[in-house]
C-alpha cells in the first residue's frame, strides 16, 4: 500500500481541495481523503494532481513529421503523401523504437493512457511479417517500456478509397478482407495495462459489409470501436455519392454507433449526424491541434455535447503532444467560429481530457480520483512563469486555459511512479527522440 499526498487534487467540479491523501493498493485507489496532513512515509505530489490524462487518438509514428511538413502550400491530402513516405520506411524494430520515444514524450506530458489507432500492419508490398501482428506487438512493447497504459485500436483498412484498391503504400495497411482482419486481431490478447480494441479506418477504407464484421468482432468482446469520421468534406462527398448517406449515417445504418463507439474528428457533421451521435451515446474524439494543422476545420463541439455525445481528446498527428492545449482548443477554436465565449466550462474540458477519454478507450474505471479507480495520476507544478500566482479557487481554470505539457512534473500509472520532478524514471526521452528522429 502506498499513500500519495497531494498538495492539491482535482476531485471533480471547479475546485481542487488541499492536502488530499490518496491510498493505493496494487494498481487501484483504495481511499481518498481531503484536508489531512501528510502521513509519514507518503509520496508527496506537489502542485495540483489530476487524474491521468487520456490521449484517445494517436498515430505514434506521425511524430516523425513534426516540423517537416510546414513548408509550402497544401492540404490534408498533400500532408498525407508525406505521412505515407514515413510509413514506407518503418519495420517492427524501428516502429518500436519510434513509438517508445513518442510514448515517453506522452508520459512526460501527463498522458497515462493512449489509444493507438494502428493501421501500419504489414511489410513492404503488403506481405505479412512471420508474426502477422509484429507491428502491433511493437506498439505493445513500446507502451510497456514507456509506462503508458495502451488501448491498441487495431484498424481495419481494406480499400485505397471508395471503390478503389490500395496503392503500393496502402498495401502495408490492408488485410485481404474483414474476415482476415478479424482472424489476425483475434490473436492479440489483453494484458494488465493493455486492452485490444477495433477501428474502422474510415468510410473510404472500409465498405459497409466489412464494417458489419468489425462491428460484430468488437461487440463480441465488449471492445471499443473507433473510426475516423468526416474529417474532410471530400470524404462526405464521396460517401454521399456512392452510398447516398453521410459517413455517420452509413456507420449508424451498419449498427456501429453506441456507447462503445468513438467518432474521431466529427468535424464536418450535419444536424442529423449530430443527433445520431448524441442519441446513441457515442463519443466524439476531437483532435484540435491536428485539425488546425491540417486545415481540416472546426467541429461543432458544443452542439455535439448538447446532443448527448461525450467528448474526448487526441493528439492524433503529434503536431504537438499537449492535452491541455487540446482541451482549451475545444473552447477557444469554437469561440472564433461562433463569437460566443464559455460554451465549454473548465470542469467539462478537464473531464473530456480524463474520464471521458478513459471510457472511450475501454477503461471506464480510470480518469477519476476516487476509491476503486485505476491509480493513474498526473501532477502539474504551479511554479512555472505561466502558472505562478494561481489562486486556489482558480487552479482548475488555470490548468485548462494556461498550463502546458512541460508543467507536468509527476506521473503515476497503475500506482507506479514513472515521472518524478519532470524526468522519466526509466527512459532518457529526449535522447531517444533525437536518436530515432535525427540519427
Ligand atoms: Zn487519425
Amino acid at each position: 500500500v502506498t499513500t500519495f499526498h497531494c498538495e492539491r487534487a482535482w476531485l471533480g467540479g471547479e475546485t481542487a481541495p488541499a492536502d488530499v491523501a490518496i491510498e493505493v493498493a496494487g494498481d487501484r485507489i483504495t481511499s481518498v481523503m481531503a484536508g489531512v496532513p501528510a502521513p509519514p512515509g507518503s509520496v508527496v505530489l506537489s502542485g495540483v494532481t489530476i487524474p491521468g490524462l487520456a490521449n484517445a487518438h494517436s498515430h505514434a509514428f506521425h511524430r516523425a513529421l513534426r516540423g517537416r511538413t510546414q513548408r509550402g502550400r497544401g492540404s490534408f491530402w498533400t500532408w498525407r503523401e508525406e505521412m505515407y513516405a514515413v510509413a514506407r520506411r518503418l519495420d517492427p524494430d524501428s516502429y518500436r523504437a519510434l513509438a517508445r520515444a513518442v510514448f515517453g514524450e506522452m508520459v512526460l506530458a501527463g498522458i497515462t493512457v493512449v489509444g493507438e489507432f494502428h493501421y501500419l500492419h504489414h511489410g513492404p508490398g503488403g506481405v505479412p511479417y512471420s508474426d502477422p501482428n509484429a507491428m502491433g506487438q511493437a506498439l505493445v512493447d513500446a507502451a510497456r517500456e514507456a509506462g503508458v497504459r495502451l488501448t491498441l485500436l487495431d484498424t481495419c483498412y481494406l480499400h485505397g478509397g471508395i471503390g478503389t484498391p490500395p496503392d503500393a503504400t496502402q498495401a502495408r495497411f490492408a488485410d485481404p478482407g474483414a474476415g482476415a482482419w478479424a482472424e489476425r486481431v483475434s490473436a492479440l490478447r489483453d494484458a494488465p495495462a493493455v486492452r485490444v480494441g477495433a477501428a474502422v479506418h474510415s468510410v473510404r477504407a472500409v465498405d459497409p459489409a466489412s464494417m458489419l464484421v468489425v462491428g460484430e468482432w468488437a461487440a463480441g468482446r465488449g471492445a471499443p470501436l473507433h473510426a475516423h469520421v468526416s474529417e474532410q468534406p471530400a470524404e462526405n462527398a464521396a460517401c454521399l455519392d456512392r452510398h447516398g448517406r453521410t459517413p455517420t449515417g452509413l456507420l449508424a445504418d451498419s449498427g456501429l454507433l453506441g456507447p462503445r463507439f468513438v467518432a474521431v474528428h466529427a468535424t464536418h457533421v450535419d444536424a442529423a449526424d449530430i443527433t445520431r451521435l448524441g442519441e446513441s451515446g457515442s463519443t466524439c474524439c476531437l483532435c484540435p491541434t491536428t485539425e488546425r494543422d491540417l486545415a481540416d476545420g472546426v467541429g461543432p463541439a458544443a452542439a455535439l455535447r448538447a446532443a448527448g455525445a461525450r467528448l474526448a481528446l487526441g493528439s492524433d498527428s503529434q503536431a504537438v503532444i499537449d492535452l491541455f492545449e487540446e482541451a482549451r482548443a475545444v473552447e477557444l477554436d469554437e469561440r472564433l467560429v461562433t463569437g460566443v465565449r464559455g460554451e465549454h466550462g473548465p470542469a467539462d474540458l478537464m473531464a473530456d481530457a480524463t474520464a471521458s477519454g478513459y471510457r472511450a478507450l475501454g477503461w471506464p474505471d480510470g480518469g477519476r480520483i476516487e476509491p476503486g479507480a485505476l491509480a493513474d495520476l498526473t501532477s502539474v507544478s504551479l511554479d512555472s512563469v505561466r502558472l505562478a500566482g494561481t489562486r486556489a479557487d482558480d487552479a482548475v481554470t488555470s490548468l485548462v486555459f494556461a498550463a502546458n505539457a512541460t508543467d507536468v512534473h509527476h506521473v503515476v500509472v497503475g500506482g507506479e511512479v514513472f515521472v518524478r520532478d519532470g524526468r522519466h524514471v526509466r527512459l532518457d526521452v529526449v535522447r531517444e527522440l533525437s536518436r530515432v528522429l535525427a540519427p
